[in-house]
This record gives C-alpha cells, sequence and structure tokens, in this order.
C-alpha cells in the first residue's frame, strides 16, 4: 500500500470506537508556521479534534472566539487554576493560556486523536499526566526566516516580534526533548513530514 493510500485509508476510518484516543503536543516558537501546519493537518485527518485553549489575550484580526481561542479575562482564567480547570496552563508572552481538563479527558476517552497547539510549559506539564503524548516541535529554517514570517504575517509590532525572537532562542533549546522535530522550510515537505507522523501513530495504536 503506498503512503497515499495508507493515508486515505485513515481518513475514512477516523479513530476506533471504544479506544483511547491518541494525544499529539505541537509547539513552536512563535511565528515557526505551527497553526499553518495544524489547519492543513485537521484538513487531511478529518477525525482529529483540536483543542482550543483558553487565553487572556485579545484576538487578532481574523480570530474568532470558540475557533481560535475562547478569549477570556484574567479573573476568569485565575478562577479556573484555583478550581484545576485546566490540563495545563503557562503564562506565555506576558497572557495566560490553559487547555480544559474537560475538554481533553472528554474527548480522549470518546476514543478521539487530540491534537494540543500548546507551548513547552504546558507541554511538559501534559507529559507528567498523560505519558502516552506524542510530542513534535515545529523548527524555523533559520531566526532571520522567523523575524521576517513574523514581519509578513504582521500581526505583531516591531518589539513584540523581538520579544518573541528572544523567546524562540529559548524554546528552540528545549526541541530535542520531543518526540519528533521538523524543520518547516518548503511547507508542502513539512506537511508531508506531519502527516506521516500523525499517521504512524493512529496506525499504532488502532
Ligand atoms: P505560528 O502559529 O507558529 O505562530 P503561523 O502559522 O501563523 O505561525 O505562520 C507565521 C507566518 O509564516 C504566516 O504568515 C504563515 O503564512 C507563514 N508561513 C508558515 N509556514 C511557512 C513556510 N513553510 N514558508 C513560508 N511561510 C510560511
Ligand atoms: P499565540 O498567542 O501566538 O496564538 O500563541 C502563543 C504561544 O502560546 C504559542 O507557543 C502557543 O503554542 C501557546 N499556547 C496556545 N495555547 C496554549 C495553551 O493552552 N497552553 C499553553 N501552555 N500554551 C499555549
Amino acid at each position: 500500500m503506498s503512503g497515499e493510500d495508507n493515508q486515505k485509508t485513515e481518513e475514512s476510518r477516523g479513530s476506533a470506537s471504544g479506544s483511547k484516543g491518541n494525544l499529539f503536543i505541537i509547539s513552536a516558537p512563535s511565528g515557526a508556521g505551527k497553526t499553518t501546519l495544524c489547519k492543513e493537518l485537521l484538513k487531511h485527518f478529518k477525525g482529529i479534534r483540536f483543542s482550543i485553549s483558553h487565553t487572556t489575550r485579545g484576538p487578532r484580526p481574523g480570530e474568532t472566539e470558540g475557533t481560535d481561542y475562547f478569549f477570556t479575562s484574567e479573573e476568569d482564567f485565575q478562577d479556573g487554576i484555583k478550581n484545576n480547570t485546566w490540563a495545563e496552563w503557562a503564562k506565555v508572552h506576558g497572557n495566560y493560556y490553559g487547555t480544559s481538563i474537560d475538554f481533553l479527558n472528554d474527548a480522549l476517552s470518546s476514543g478521539s486523536d487530540v491534537i494540543l497547539d500548546i507551548d513547552f510549559q504546558g507541554a511538559m506539564q501534559i507529559l507528567k499526566k498523560y505519558p502516552d503524548v506524542i510530542t513534535i516541535f515545529i523548527m524555523p529554517p533559520s531566526i532571520e526566516i522567523l523575524r521576517s514570517r513574523l514581519q509578513e504575517r504582521g500581526t505583531e509590532s516591531d518589539e513584540v516580534i523581538e520579544s518573541r525572537i528572544t523567546n524562540a532562542k529559548q524554546e528552540i533549546q528545549k526541541k530535542n526533548l520531543y518526540n519528533y522535530i521538523i524543520i518547516n522550510d518548503k511547507l508542502t515537505d513539512s506537511k508531508e513530514e506531519l502527516f506521516e507522523i500523525v499517521n504512524k501513530h493512529l496506525h499504532r495504536k488502532n
């Protein structure tokens, strides 16, 4: 069977009902292309569910409530911490981000495969609670390309871009703690690489 046939079979089958779903984490420095790759992944593997995070950051142009994030006040987020609402949470670039524990556990126990787009701090918390998690780190080809992608995206000021670049250098140092590293140079190649990794794990479990 060709790689393509493999993927087609997977798409039509979805998750095995009754089995615990696969959990994937995708992390990357801001601007490396994680959102772009996650969208491609979700388009390709129709059965995979994306965990929509809660954040205290304001929406960017084009982002919508309940699709990109659940935008929340800092007060509500802190209440969530007190009430153990989050499977993991972290402060990233000055804002809080968290994953709903109820969403995650309900999705996994019903057999759905789930993608978390979260940072390194969150990934380490999830790894402790869900040791079978499959972790993927998306790398930019270089810091210069990362900077130009952020500039071209045009959603942050120059000052915010520079702070994201500083964070990126720290995040990249953690890359070897992930199961897989994908260098997002040519989008078609990195997309293919990501699909292969995910496909391999879906087949292993089901
Ligand atoms: P992240 O979610 O990691 O912050 P995005 O997916 O928003 O990053 O990508 C940042 C910018 O780079 C976007 O404008 C996107 O269209 C662009 N981009 C993503 N991947 C590539 C690639 N392989 N080559 C060129 N541009 C890319
Ligand atoms: P952005 O504001 O650019 O959408 O995301 C900034 C960073 O926050 C990214 O590294 C993204 O992966 C991370 N992030 C998004 N949601 C969550 C979450 O629920 N938990 C954690 N720990 N990080 C998150």
